[in-house]
């Protein structure tokens, strides 16, 4: 296990307490995973069955609470067979999950006391319970402006919250400088996140009989889950469990769509875009940092991107209300593409 730059090829041991390269690039953790299914499936339900899979050294150090393995329900939709993966049924709400318990434990492993996250979402209330729960220090950086329910919810888990004037942005700025002096527990720039988020994958394969499905439809804005589910099947493939991966069909709202237009004006760069309001706040990310490992990633699998309206995005969460899926708008992203 190591942990490994794209950008300039640098390699560092998995237990330095590092969270991105010497040369400013983020890093990724290279692990020869195995999937020892005899063993696999007499285990709790949960994410931790896969730990043959998962950077941790040591069990002891695990902060748990059950999360993962969650359903994968067959629903007729919009004239297709599909299969739905639960991702709201988290003990925070979301699968920000996956990459709070693997990063945390993590974080235990590493000794380290105190870690900064920004944030005014899913990822911030995640990081902030995983933390309670092991005793570790959060400083959670939101923008002045954030809404308060998640607020709420990320208080109650005992975070210290710290308010940043100006844009989302300039708080994104504010958490990497304190980062500098401490450590960035971030579900975009931590490799140790993706190694939770890439147990999408596996539970998938379990799920499916030991089969990974032709095509995945995903919402896509940093990549946390679209990148970890790239990595779980390419880590399934070369261990031998699958022969092929997924076709990924990244999905972004119509209102903030970088990434789609990189792809289809064949763009090198990132542009500069107009970010408007969209429901799907979850993916509005104007400037991921993984960029160019995303549309690789959905290169390689034969794959594309897609843009939804904000009329698309509702008429889906209506639908999907209507067979028992109660979700946030950015979670119907991905059915709204069908
Ligand atoms: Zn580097």
């Amino acid at each position: 296990m190591e942990l490994w730059c794209r950008a300039c090829r640098r390699k560092y041991g998995i237990n330095e307490p590092i969270w991105r390269c010497g040369c400013g690039s983020p890093l990724d953790v290279h692990i020869d995973s195995q999937f020892p299914r005899d063993r696999i499936v007499k285990r709790r339900p949960n994410l931790w069955r896969y730990r043959e899979a998962l950077p941790l050294e040591d069990e002891v150090r695990v902060v748990s609470f059950d999360e993962g393995f969650t359903p994968l329900i067959f629903r007729n939709f919009r004239g297709f067979r599909v299969a739905f993966k639960l991702e709201y049924l988290f003990p925070t709400g979301s699968f920000k999950d996956r990459g709070a318990s693997l990063l945390v434990s993590k974080v235990r492993e590493l000794g380290i006391q105190e870690v900064v996250e920004d944030s005014s979402g899913n990822a911030a209330a995640a990081i902030a319970a995983y933390c309670a729960a092991s005793g570790i220090t959060c400083h959670i950086y939101v923008p002045e402006t954030a809404s308060s329910s998640k607020l709420t919810q990320i208080r109650m888990y005992g975070a210290r919250l710290v308010k940043v004037p100006g844009s989302r942005q300039d708080t994104a700025r504010a958490a990497f400088e304190a980062a500098e002096k401490s450590y960035y527990a971030s579900h975009y720039w931590n490799p140790f996140f993706f190694q939770g988020t890439k147990t999408f994958a596996f539970e998938v394969w379990e799920q499916l009989g030991f089969r990974v499905p032709h095509n995945l439809i995903i919402p896509v804005g940093h990549g946390t889950l679209l990148l970890g589910a790239h990595f779980g099947f390419q880590e399934l493939k070369a261990s031998g469990m699958v022969k092929e991966t997924p076709r990924i069909f990244a999905v972004q709202s119509e209102n903030c769509c970088p990434l789609f237009r990189v792809f289809h004006e064949g763009l090198t760069y990132l542009p500069q875009i107009a970010k408007k309001e969209s429901l799907a706040e979850g993916i509005g990310i104007s400037q991921p940092l993984r960029w160019k490992q995303i549309l690789e990633a959905v290169k390689s699998s034969q794959g594309t991107f897609l843009k939804v309206s904000e009329e698309e995005i509702v008429s889906s969460l209506r639908e999907l209300s209507h067979q028992g899926f109660f979700l946030e708008p950015t979670s119907a992203v991905a059915p709204a593409a069908l």
